[in-house]
């Protein structure tokens, strides 16, 4: 009987997740078709171009992003280190960064150890975690980036400086399609959820209304 209730658990949870993408996939999909119409009936004009490609590539986040929950993926865990893993991550973030006015400060504790994790899962969790950092500070500021270690555990935070959540929003977090973000997906922190957990790690959060977040990654180290 209990098996039966997880799997019932189950499948509202996914056709929840479908209803959502269906609906989310519908607007870029109502605009496109849109200007398909305008091209035929008045020929192309550039800016219609560039708003097809972009309905376009959102359509693919949102399929992307929900992909890494729904699809069985070749999981290949190795030992990483984590310096370089957060550098590319970085990286990866700077032309978000630039653009809203935010400057990225790292530190890191001596002699960290490898840990061993898939690598594109936990880069993503990081990439979804520093973006929304970003995202939180429409002013611009300082996302500190820091990796410290505690008890057989890798802590590594992400402190911004922005909006901080409300209190009663935190459970909301992770939950499928919650976002407060004009163009958010919702996405980012549920698939962050599942591959931490996954990874035997915890994501834990800490808030102020107006002053700043963190979001604290812990994984276990070997
Ligand atoms: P998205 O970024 O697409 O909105 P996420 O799952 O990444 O989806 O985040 C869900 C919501 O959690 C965001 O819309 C935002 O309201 C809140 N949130 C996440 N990270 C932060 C942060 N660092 N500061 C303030 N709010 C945040
Ligand atoms: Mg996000």
């Amino acid at each position: 009987a209990e098996e039966m209730i997880r799997k019932t658990e189950l499948l509202s949870v996914v056709g929840q997740m479908a209803a959502g993408v269906a609906h989310e996939i519908r607007n870029p999909l109502t605009s496109l078709k849109g200007f398909v119409q305008l091209l035929k009936t008045q020929g192309g004009k550039p800016e219609y171009f560039s708003i097809m490609l972009s309905e376009l590539n959102r359509i693919e986040f949102i399929i992307s992003e929900f992909l890494v929950l729904a699809k069985p993926q070749v999981v290949v865990h190795r030992q990483c280190e984590i310096k370089p893993l957060l550098e590319h991550i970085i990286t990866l973030g700077k032309t978000h960064a630039i653009m809203h006015n935010v400057q990225i400060v790292t530190h890191y504790a001596p002699d960290l150890p490898a840990i061993n994790c898939e690598e594109n899962q936990v880069k993503q969790v990081f990439l979804n975690l520093l973006k929304n950092a970003i995202e939180s500070m429409p002013g611009g500021g300082t996302v500190t980036v820091s990796v410290g270690r505690e008890e057989g555990m890798l802590v590594i935070s992400f402190t911004d400086e922005g909006c901080g959540i409300p209190e009663d929003r935190i459970a909301k977090l992770g939950e499928p399609f919650y976002t407060t973000k004009a163009s958010g997906t919702g996405l980012g922190l549920m698939v962050s959820f599942k591959i931490i957990s996954h990874h035997g790690g915890t994501i834990t959060v800490k808030s102020k209304l107006d002053e700043g977040t963190t979001f604290e990654v812990r994984l276990p180290v070997e």
